[in-house]
């Protein structure tokens, strides 16, 4: 063996890196997808105009800690990006500018002589998810309803992209209230309905006596919990008949609110699913949540990517 490789007794390790607009969180694995770390830091501490430097002292930190080598790197955000993977398209949930993190992908590959490419967050959550339920073989759609209302779909190899990297908009088809014109600058998306968002601006309407987290506990909020179920289960089955999936993974900030009914948005997607098939075979599975889902699906994803 050459000295170099006799003597190199650091482990071979990708990073994932899942930036959401509060919190970064960071996931380490090595080769066997067994996990070396899992840490967060708070994202207004490394998303400034020295988004670099930060980012570079994070990673050398890491680096030294575990005596790693680093292959390959993947980092979430929750905008568009190219069908590259190294360009930020829009960053309208993050106060930063996109040129910085098109100069700060390359400027890490110079750094850490690896793979660093970007992803979007909600195609993260997926890649842990069908790793995590073993689906990884199927053809699987994930609906988040979260803030927004993300998509996903997983197509037995991987995720599918489309032509210009921007596939899975589900949140905003021309289905929603169309006086209003959505956080992407057009009207009537979906996602001015069937949203966080759109929950949120409902409850804050009037001085409410409970937290946001209760919504779904209100016996008085039944009328618009219909409606927002609906509305929601109808573009979920129109997933469904348009993509015939094996699997579909139901998740997300307001899925996982207490006592939100998932029985019941089963059903209400069921009408609406085509008969016989794919209503009959189609099988749903509930998203585990725990935060640092995106941040370890980044981590599976660098794996894949990874020489
Ligand atoms: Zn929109």
């Amino acid at each position: 063996l050459p000295a170099e490789q006799e003597f190199d007794q650091r482990i071979s390790a990708v990073m994932g890196i899942d930036m959401g607009a509060t919190h970064t969180r960071i996931s380490l694995l090595d080769r066997n997808k067994k996990t070396l770390d899992l840490s967060k830091i708070k994202t207004a501490e490394i998303a400034t105009s020295d988004i670099f430097p930060n980012f570079k002292r994070l990673i050398d930190e890491k680096i030294k800690q575990h005596c790693l080598k680093l292959t390959a790197m993947v980092i979430g955000l929750p905008v568009t990006i190219s069908k590259d993977r190294m360009k930020v398209l829009s960053t309208s949930n993050l106060q930063i500018d996109t040129q910085l993190f098109s100069e700060l992908l390359v400027l890490l590959q110079q750094e850490f002589s690896c793979q660093v490419v970007f992803e979007r967050d909600v195609n993260l959550q997926m890649a842990y998810d069908v790793h995590h339920n073993g689906v990884e073989d199927k053809i699987v759609l994930g609906c988040y309803l979260g803030t927004g209302f993300g998509f996903s779909i997983w197509l037995g190899e991987g995720i599918y992209t489309g032509a210009h990297g921007v596939a899975g908009e589900l949140g905003h088809i021309p289905y929603g209230n169309e006086a209003e014109i959505c956080v992407c600058g057009n009207p009537g998306c979906l996602e001015t309905v069937v949203s966080g968002m759109n929950l949120r601006r409902y409850y804050e309407q009037k001085p409410q006596g409970y937290p946001l987290d209760l919504f779904f506990s209100q016996p008085e909020n039944q009328p618009f919990i219909d409606s927002f179920l609906r509305e929601g289960a109808k573009a979920v089955a129109t997933t469904i008949n348009l993509f015939d999936p094996d699997t579909v993974i139901i998740g997300g900030g307001v899925v996982d609110m207490k006592d939100f009914p998932y029985q019941y948005f089963l059903e209400l997607i069921w009408v609406h699913c085509r008969k016989p098939l794919p209503a009959e075979q189609v099988h749903f599975i509930k998203a585990a949540s725990s935060s640092f889902n995106g941040a370890i699906g980044a981590a599976l994803q660098a794996l894949k990517i990874s020489r």
